[in-house]
């Protein structure tokens, strides 16, 4: 694209590609200073994790759209796309050459949303002697500062306890000093299984079918890269401001109301239910979180949405992603090799193909590669529960999340993957390991009914291999369940095993471990 910036002697933004706000600081100060602004598009962002297509493609368009929308508005921009320096891969070096050629006064910069990165700016920077400074990312309702405040006098960090902070800060959801309709929470209410008759009633997800930049970029992706996992046949996903705006507007009038009572439910054939779909666009900021969470309360106020419903999504947007934001910065850099259990086991290949008997898993990976989305519960208790029984290592298995889901940034990633799904920080902010057994699976899905596997069997040819695992690691883990009241019955439960079913138990699972491969 056309270099239109003002030369030396001016700042320059550079705006990462999850930092697509108008409101961007450093936009903002870097234009008010005669300065402009820097994007580029590094493929060595979309090859060190393996991504998904529709990932890249995310990123890639929804960029191009804001560079179209900055230009439209004369702002000075220079853009690097994907295929200008071939020789240059990784975002520092294109940043570094960048730096050398056009020797602006700093560089100026939104904080970013990943560790690593905000590193290897700085240290592009460092290198070709350009001042940078890092600005304060309003996005978040809560600023890191402010976290940590909250969190340095805690034993322990909880997100109930961080969630009823920033309602009664912010007064979200409040009445005086008192939750609106007396209740923290519904969480009671909010986690029941659709029964055998299946969702009903719940309004399609609008899909934003790709424009000609998207086209483009649809194009550019699967000719640059073609092994990558994941389809691009159904990609649908709002990449402009106008768009998330649209898919918002969608959400509250289609499946807000529903939201609260099945969050936790899944169903063969239904990837998105009524899930909002907006974390993609959130995270890239195309919209902001406070937009989001007062359009769910306008709901509530007319009438359109129960408050069960209201306050299990309010929940989400100002509690669990503020929340793990703040974990994220408080434990950068030690988070990310965490791995309390020493689980050292390579991923089974069907990761990335989704082709395993296991119904439960074809069906959260398969919808994961067509459409680079699975809610919540089948990333963390489908997914995740059967990374942690089955020993996957952290990291690695990190590195698929992060790879794999269109909203996926390392900020909000990270710390759900290593802390709540693999318990591998020993439970900074989680009382106990997610995991579960088969059994839960058949309860909140149908999932069960459609598997080679006996999901109530632990031995024999049809043992379900979650069912068989869970028991294997109440078994490995049967102390430690012990000595923790979250988990005590747990545990208790293996007092039905004696010696002899116990042997034979471990000897299953360790046939199981060996062969994740095939299951
Ligand atoms: P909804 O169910 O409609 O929820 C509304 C919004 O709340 C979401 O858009 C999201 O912004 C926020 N939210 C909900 N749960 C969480 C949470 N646990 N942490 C932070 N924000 C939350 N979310 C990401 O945005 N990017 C990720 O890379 C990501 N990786 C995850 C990995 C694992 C192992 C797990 C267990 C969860 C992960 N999540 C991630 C959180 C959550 O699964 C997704 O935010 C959610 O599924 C996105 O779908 P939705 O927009 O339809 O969400
Ligand atoms: Fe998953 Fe076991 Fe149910 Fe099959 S039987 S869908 S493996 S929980």
């Amino acid at each position: 694209m056309a270099s239109r910036s003002p030369g030396t002697n001016a700042p320059v933004a550079l705006i990462l590609g999850d930092q697509l706000s108008p409101d961007n600081p450093a936009l903002v100060r870097a234009l008010s200073e005669g300065g402009s602004a820097l994007m580029i598009e590094a493929p060595g962002e979309s090859t060190r994790t393996w991504s998904h297509k529709a990932r890249i493609v995310m990123f890639l368009s929804a960029m191009r759209h804001f560079a179209q929308s900055l230009e439209a508005q004369s702002v000075p921009l220079d853009y690097i796309s994907l295929e200008d320096e071939p020789q240059q891969p990784a975002l520092a070096a294109r940043l570094a050459g960048y730096l050398r050629r056009k020797l602006p006064s700093a560089v100026l910069l939104t904080e970013p949303g990943d560790w690593r990165i905000s590193r290897e700016i700085a240290r592009a920077c460092s290198e070709c002697a350009i001042t940078l400074e890092v600005l304060p990312d309003p996005h978040f309702l809560v600023t890191t500062r402010d976290f940590a405040r909250w969190a340095a006098d805690r034993r322990t960090l909880r997100m109930e306890h961080f969630y009823r902070h920033v309602r009664r800060d912010t007064g979200i959801l409040m009445e005086g000093d008192e939750p609106v309709g007396g209740r923290w929470n519904f969480d009671a209410e909010n986690r029941k299984g659709f029964g055998p008759a299946g969702p009903a009633g719940i309004g399609a997800a609008r899909r934003f079918e790709p424009d000609t930049v998207t086209r483009e970029v649809i194009a550019l992706v699967a000719r640059a890269f073609p092994d990558h996992p994941g389809s691009l046949e159904s990609f649908a996903w709002p990449v402009t401001r106008a768009a998330a705006v649209a898919a918002l507007e969608d959400f509250v009038a289609t499946r807000l109301a529903a939201f609260g009572p099945h969050q936790d439910a899944m169903w063969t054939g239904e990837p998105f239910l009524a899930h909002s779909l907006l974390s993609a666009a959130l995270n890239l900021k195309l919209l902001d979180p406070r937009e989001v969470i007062a359009a769910a309360l306008q709901a509530y106020r007319d009438g359109l949405a129960p408050l069960q419903s209201v306050e299990g999504f309010v929940r989400q947007v100002l509690g669990w992603r503020e929340f793990i934001r703040g974990v994220y910065w408080l434990d950068m850099p030690g988070l990310a090799g965490a791995n309390h259990f020493g689980h050292h086991r390579p991923l089974p290949a069907w990761f990335w193909t989704g082709d395993t008997h296991m119904n439960c898993l074809r069906s959260a990976i398969g919808q994961t590669l067509t459409h680079g989305y699975a809610h919540h519960i089948q990333r963390l208790m489908v997914i995740g529960n059967f990374s942690l029984l089955a020993g996957l290592e952290p990291g690695r298995v990190s590195d698929w999340f992060l790879a794999i889901y269109v909203d996926a940034v390392e900020w909000v990633e990270l710390p759900n993957t290593i802390g709540m799904a693999l318990y591998a920080d020993g439970g900074r902010f989680t009382s106990k390991p997610y995991v579960a057994s088969g059994a839960y699976t058949d309860r909140m899905s149908n999932y069960c009914k459609g598997c080679r596997y006996s999901v109530r069997d632990r031995s024999g040819p049809r043992a379900c291999p979650i069912t068989l695992l869970y028991w294997n690691f109440l078994v490995v883990h049967e102390q430690s369940f012990l000595s923790n009241p979250r988990t005590r019955l747990m545990a208790r439960n293996l007092s039905r095993l004696d010696a002899e079913a116990r042997r034979t138990l471990r000897r299953a699972a360790d046939r199981t471990l060996e062969s994740l491969d095939t299951l």
